[in-house]
């Protein structure tokens, strides 16, 4: 029994995926857990702990303060910081993160933090745009690229990379083949120009779903990690880590023509069972799931949301169900994956999974 809104989060499960990831990359490709945005929506301090017992090579956050809240916690693995701010470069130096520089502003401005601390050589990543255009060089940029990085003694370069655009797309394979194609050319450009050995990295998990061939030198996983491989032939080992659970707090039966929630936008057109559950679009779950678009589970039966979605609640019509107050609701498990749930309302796991709020108390398990 839940007793309230819970994140569930299966710890055996990450283990799976962790493993089954593993078995997809060559013995000597480094595997790196992208834990950005409290991993996906999970606990970032919790997994990344979990995830360095089971030996994982990088971590990679999305910003510097996310980084900060690893190192806090006492995560010694290294972490990559893929879209840091400059202003905040000083907190790189002192929690011993290390910086994706996508641009010369990023570039110029890291090397010279790095050079007025009195640093060395200390680890960087250069980040190539291969076709996403969203942040990177340009492969014509390599030359002053390396240029900028001879002349600065304070940096070293730790890896180069790069991010396809379109992984999980089977209709896109040719683009995502001229990315690899161009990556690899970059990437033997560099060496020569750099003249010392950097480590290569191009696939997020699609990639390593789908394309065996450029794994280069490490890959860098989340939604694999946490369950979901963005195939739809419905065949997939990745087990779903989280699970989101409530209960029933409160059951009305209404007459025909009476109405429920906010602006009235759901109507009986008949006698109505109606649940409130203690779980709104503060908790993750939006207005765009209301009026019959997002379904739970009572007891193995599934339940329409009616009406609008509340900050705090949500109903849910229970008219067919058998069920009283207490009891629980599932809105996302291994049944009913969060892929799925997000599916009805035309958007993905990623943004349901990252959504979900702070606020709703995290429960791990194992089994
Ligand atoms: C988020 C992110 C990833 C992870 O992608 P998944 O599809 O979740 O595996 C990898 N690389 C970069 C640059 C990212 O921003």
């Amino acid at each position: 029994m839940v007793g309230e809104t819970i994140l569930e989060i299966n710890l055996s499960a990450l283990k799976n995926n962790v493993q089954l990831l593993r078995e997809k990359i060559k013995k000597d490709t480094m595997l790196l857990a992208v834990v950005k945005a409290f991993a996906y929506g999970s606990d970032a301090v919790k997994i990344a702990q979990f995830l360095e017992t089971l030996g994982v090579d990088y971590f990679a956050v999305a910003y510097i303060r996310e980084g900060v809240k690893l190192r806090e916690a006492g995560v010694k693995t290294p972490i990559l910081v893929l879209h840091p701010q400059p202003i905040n470069f000083p907190l790189i130096l002192d929690y011993n993160l290390e910086p994706s520089l996508y641009s010369f502003n990023t570039l110029n401005s890291f090397a010279k933090v790095a050079d007025s601390n009195g640093r060395e050589n200390y680890p960087v990543h250069i980040k190539f745009n291969t076709g996403l255009n969203r942040l990177g060089f340009k492969s014509t940029e390599l030359t002053e690229v390396i240029d900028v990085i001879k002349a600065n003694k304070s940096i070293a370069v730790t890896s180069i990379f790069s991010h396809l655009a379109a992984s999980e797309d089977s209709n896109e394979r040719s683009f995502t083949q001229a990315q690899i194609k161009q990556f690899k050319s970059i990437t033997e450009h560099f060496k020569s120009l750099y003249g010392r050995s950097v480590l290569r990295h191009l696939y997020n998990t699609s990639g390593v779903i789908n394309f065996p061939e450029g794994q280069f030198d490490m890959v860098r996983c989340g939604i694999g990690i946490y369950g979901y491989d963005n195939t739809e032939d419905g065949k997939s080992k990745f087990m779903p880590v989280v699970a989101l659970k409530t209960i029933i707090s409160q059951i009305h039966t209404i007459e025909k023509g009476q109405s429920v929630g906010y602006n009235r936008a759901f109507v009986a057109n008949q006698t109505k069972r109606i649940a409130t559950l203690p779980i709104g679009h503060a908790d993750g779950i939006g207005r765009q799931y209301g009026n019959g678009v997002g379904t739970v589970r009572v007891h193995g039966n599934s339940a329409p949301i009616v009406g609008n979605v509340c900050m705090d609640m949500i109903m849910i019509d229970v008219t067919e169900v058998d069920c009283e107050e207490g009891d629980e609701v599932v809105l996302f498990d291994k049944q009913t994956t969060a892929e799925a749930f997000a599916g009805n309302a035309n958007t993905i796991s990623y943004e349901l999974l990252t959504g979900i709020s702070q606020r709703v108390k995290r429960k791990f398990i194992t089994e």
